[in-house]
């Protein structure tokens, strides 16, 4: 056991991501009718092994105190409303990131007739993230990369003020 948990210590060191600028993110999360499989591999970004709140990421339960709200699925029609309510909840500056390649717009899933055609037929989409599903490393990787946008990096411990719609 104890070997496993230092080969596994040493692997973690060795996933060799970009550091942003000292600062933090924090995400709100929507699956807008993914399948799970991007669900799946954010989880196991923020999991003990990736642990992407070493890079100051973290996932918050409400739009009103989120950086950026995190999109997966292809967006179904259903979904459209609450995507704008939270994004109307978010206080600025505020991203958008589609993670995965339906968010994206390939119409990989479903019936085309009840989703729209990804993140960007509703909402401004400022990072995108490929993948089907798109591994931790990758997750982690642009959602550090957005932190270097001046103005969007929180500095650590500054709770969000702001939002002007509807409680999320
Ligand atoms: S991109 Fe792939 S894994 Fe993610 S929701 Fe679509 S089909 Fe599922």
């Amino acid at each position: 056991m104890f070997l496993l948990l230092r080969h596994l210590a040493r692997q973690r060191r060795e996933i060799a991501l970009p550091r942003g600028p000292r600062g933090s993110l924090h995400l709100r999360h929507v699956d807008a009718g993914s399948c799970n499989g991007c669900e799946h591999e954010l989880q196991a970004t923020a999991g003990p092994f990736h642990d992407m709140q070493r890079f100051g990421l973290f996932i918050t339960a409400s739009p009103r105190h989120a950086d950026v709200l995190l999109i997966t699925g292809p967006v179904t029609t259903r979904m459209r409303h609450a995507l704008e309510v939270a994004y109307a909840s978010m206080p600025e500056p505020r991203l958008v990131a589609a993670l995965g390649d339906c968010a994206l717009g390939c119409g990989l899933l479903g019936d085309p007739r009840e989703h729209l055609n990804g993140v960007g037929d509703v909402l401004p989409v400022d990072i995108r993230i490929p993948g089907c599903p798109p591994d931790p490393e990758t997750i982690a990787r642009h959602l550090v990369a957005a932190m270097e946008r001046p103005g969007h990096a929180r500095p650590r411990g500054v709770p969000a003020t702001g939002g002007d719609a509807a409680p999320g």
